[in-house]
């Protein structure tokens, strides 16, 4: 075999960092199966983990059918009895076990193509409801495939060594998981740089590419992979050369990351005193190490739907989000924020609470979702009512559209505290509630929300998104996702004054917070308040010390005026 010649790569950067291993491709999105051949001395042992796995995934359609029951009754539950009967039908797990047997393959690459085969057949059914069946086939199949993938083989976490993935696309639930095991580089075709993947990849410091096509018909063989988050390059097959330009380059930005971590005991201000706060976005506990290492004075936004993600697709009881909340109220500096769930149409979203959307962004998302399905939420308000009798705990809404929402919420939250109170349970019913603004009916009526909350939270991922109508994880329509958009910055603008005329605390926690070209614009329009991934803020920390706050009004009035972001982009470069 010839050796394979190196191969370079570009792609967008979604997270910094620098990663070296061997590279493996995710055969698919949901699941990472891979063809292995067994031997025929591997079938029987590959049949008896059939069988285990089976057995191990009715035990689980079992316990989430009598929880589900539970919830929300009987005939919802009754959705899991087609999933009990493809599990026991002979016929599906006899063609797995075929397939095991002739083709000598393991058992997940059996299911994927027995499900595979079995759901184009379905497709072609010309009933619906019967053709809608497939679904189910589909769903069992998932569960099937994570028995197996988390048994004992076939889990990237069984190949030795640090690994890069590279994948069509992954979820923020793979992006996690991943990015927790050996995976120290993600390279996908398709993913935005506000998407949660992203977001995720960025909280565990894992570099993470996208943009780069092809990757399905890479020749891997052993390949050894370099992925350097910062420039958006994959090689493969690298030469001796590249692995120590490469290795000196982490070296360096290591040296820099140490550098800068020094700063974590200074406080953000301006060069002439202006006082800027620092917060951190937090998605996983493991990050509070950063938060504290890179000077946050809070956490202020912690994404609580990663719980949910982490769960899945178990629901988090009252005791889990309690424990959580009360260890980041240990861990952080200052005052913890903590968003209710803000999912909705997704993946956890569909298989823990069944949840199908057409269009998941404007669907049940976030506060839409909590009070619609105020049972299965109730635990995660009375834990975090609960923990805000132990530290600084504020609640933030997300996807907040009107004011109806806050009422809403607050009636609900009232009443699960009387019902703390009527059980004796300490809490504090008065934490400060905030409102995020990142639909822009919220923007545009932030005067009025703002006598509703003790504060309002600028989401600027989800605020370009629905301004522009642009979704913020599609590649495609990348270039019209602009953060500079002058109707962006009216809105910001808007909310910046409507806050001060309220005596409403402001603060802005999307990603542009984290880049430094940003910080000078965002002085002037009045937001100092951020919070961003803990490892931003020594950049932004020494950014703000060159920027003058009477110059940086001066440019935002200029970029306000603008037509278009190109015009605010020459503007902020200059
Ligand atoms: C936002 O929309 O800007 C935000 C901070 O929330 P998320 O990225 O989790 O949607
Ligand atoms: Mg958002």
């Amino acid at each position: 075999m010839s050796p394979a010649s190196v191969r370079q790569l570009r792609g967008r950067s979604l997270a910094q960092g620098f990663g070296r291993g061997a590279a493996i491709y995710l055969q698919h999105r949901e699941m990472e199966v891979t063809r292995i051949s067994i031997g025929a001395d591997g079938v029987a042992a590959e049949l008896e983990r059939l069988r285990r796995a089976i057995e191990e995934t009715q035990k689980d359609v079992a316990k989430t059918r009598s929880r589900i029951g539970e919830l929300f009754g009987e005939e919802i539950a009754g959705i899991f009895e087609a999933h009990r009967l493809i599990l026991e039908d002979s016929a599906f797990s006899g063609a797995v076990e075929t397939a095991i047997r002739e083709q000598a393959v393991n058992a997940e690459w059996a299911v994927h193509q027995v499900s595979r085969d079995l759901s184009e057949r379905f497709a072609q059914i010309e009933d619906e409801t019967l053709r809608e069946r497939g679904q189910d086939l589909r769903d069992v199949t998932r569960y099937l495939l994570r028995r197996l993938v988390g048994g004992e083989h076939q889990d990237v976490s069984d190949i030795d060594g640090d690994l890069i993935v590279l994948a069509d696309e992954l979820t923020p639930e793979e992006t996690l998981r991943l990015g927790r095991q050996d995976v120290v580089g993600f390279v996908v075709e398709k993913g935005g740089r506000n998407s949660h993947s992203a977001i995720v990849a960025r909280a565990l410091s894992v570099p993470m590419i996208a943009g780069v096509r092809g990757l399905e018909d890479l020749d891997l063989r052993r390949a050894e992979a370099l992925v350097d988050g910062a420039a958006g390059t994959l090689v493969l097959h690298p030469s001796a050369e590249h692995v120590e330009e490469f290795e000196a380059r982490a070296a360096a930005r290591a040296e820099l990351d140490r550098s800068q971590a020094e700063l974590a005991h200074e406080v953000g201000k301006t060069s002439d005193g202006v006082r800027v706060e620092l917060h951190a976005n937090v998605e996983v506990a493991e990050e509070m190490a950063d938060v504290r290492r890179f000077g946050a004075e809070g956490v202020g936004l912690y994404r609580s739907e990663f719980l949910y993600i982490e769960r899945s697709p178990e629901v988090p009881t009252e005791e889990e989000h309690l424990a959580v909340l009360a260890e980041l109220l240990k861990a952080s500096a200052g005052p913890v924020v903590v968003r209710t769930f803000d999912l909705g149409g997704r993946k956890v979203a569909q298989e823990m609470l069944q949840v199908e959307e057409r269009n998941p962004s404007l669907g049940q998302r976030g506060i839409r979702l909590t009070l619609a399905r105020r049972e299965t939420f109730r635990a995660q308000l009375r834990a975090i009512y609960r923990a805000a009798a132990l530290g600084d705990l504020r609640v933030l809404l997300p996807m907040v559209g009107s004011i109806e929402d806050v009422v809403s919420f607050r009636r609900f939250a009232e009443e699960v505290c009387t019902d703390l109170a009527s059980e004796g349970l300490t809490h504090r019913a008065d934490c400060a509630l905030g409102a995020m603004i990142e639909v822009p009916s919220a923007a545009l009526m932030a005067n009025e929300l703002a006598r509703h909350v003790d504060f309002l939270a600028i989401g600027t991922n989800d605020l370009v998104q629905y301004t522009l109508a642009v979704d913020r994880s599609n590649e495609t329509v990348a270039d019209y996702y602009q953060p500079l958009h002058p109707a962006v910055l009216r809105l910001l603008r808007a909310v910046s004054e409507a806050g001060a005329q309220a005596g409403v605390p402001v603060s802005l926690c999307g990603e542009i917070a984290s880049s430094p070209e940003w910080s000078e614009l965002l002085v002037g329009l009045g937001l100092t308040n951020w919070s961003m991934s803990p490892r931003s803020i020594p950049q932004v920390k020494l950014r703000l010390r060159q920027i003058d706050s009477a110059s940086a009004r001066a440019l935002a009035d200029r970029c306000l005026a603008c037509e278009s972001s190109l015009e605010v982009e020459k503007l902020l470069r200059r």
